[in-house]
């Protein structure tokens, strides 16, 4: 693969950095990221990986653009009001970088249709808004040794998780989260919390950037940690998660 003229110049700034280089933006350039969820999280993480060059951008979400969106999904205006988000984003998406191969999937990710859809990405960003969603995404990541950047939001608060199912030492969701959360507790934070609208640009944005910590191996990975940010206090706190001797990403 050789970068064009016209993504040597779009790249420069990244290529400038020692630790990235044309070997690095290559790298960046032939990788591949599903985004689970257009909404709060997928709307900043979507918007950076396809300004860095992220080769193969997919976006997965059934929902329609609603008015209570806008306070925080970035990604859509106005004027998308009652379009599909998957659809809409991509458009975005699109417009700012011409170059890359760009996919929506207007639909809810589904234990039947997980393998069909997630298949032809190495990483894969967990950015819904249920309990089910995220352990149906863990374990498929795991299985398929895939990488797996998870976040999460809630009022004033947010965590982000990365799990590089390539490790053997990597812990996996259910390591910190053994049992599921019963179906009353399993809602949609941020109609019943609230959330405030930047908590998903800082959490989306520190996704984005393990995406790229990930794909070129640099810094130190996040991998065996959650990272627990508090938005009023401006806390960032980074809890080591270890693997659980008997969960089931030991078998
Ligand atoms: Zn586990």
């Amino acid at each position: 693969m050789k970068l064009t003229k016209n993504q040597l110049e779009r790249y420069s700034r990244q290529i400038i950095l020692k630790k990235i280089g044309i070997v690095g933006q290559k790298k960046i350039c032939k990788s591949s990221v599903l985004i689970v969820g257009a909404g709060g999280l997928g709307s900043p993480i979507s918007i950076y990986l396809a300004a860095i060059g992220i080769g193969k951008i997919g976006i997965i979400d059934k929902d329609k653009v609603e008015i209570s969106n806008l306070s925080r999904q970035i990604i859509f205006t106005t004027s998308d009001l009652k379009k599909d988000k998957s659809v809409s984003a991509i458009n975005k998406l699109k417009k700012i970088n011409p170059s890359i191969d760009l996919k929506s999937y207007n639909k809810s990710i589904t234990s039947k249709n997980i393998n069909l859809v997630a298949k032809d990405y190495n990483i894969i960003i967990d950015g819904s808004d249920n309990f089910r969603t995220r352990f149906l995404i863990n374990d498929y990541c795991l299985k398929n040794k895939k990488i797996l950047i998870s976040g999460a939001i809630s009022r004033f608060e947010g965590q982000v998780y990365t799990f590089n199912f390539h490790k053997k030492k990597s812990p996996c969701l259910r390591c910190f989260i053994p049992d599921m959360p019963s179906r009353d507790q399993d809602i949609d934070n941020c109609e019943f919390e609230g959330i405030l609208g930047t908590l998903g640009g800082i959490i989306g944005t520190i996704q984005a950037n393990e995406v790229i910590k990930e794909i070129l191996q640099i810094g130190e990975s996040l991998c065996g940690n959650v990272l627990i940010i508090d938005g009023l206090k401006l806390t960032f706190r980074k809890v080591k998660l270890n693997k659980r001797s008997d969960c089931f990403c030991n078998e």
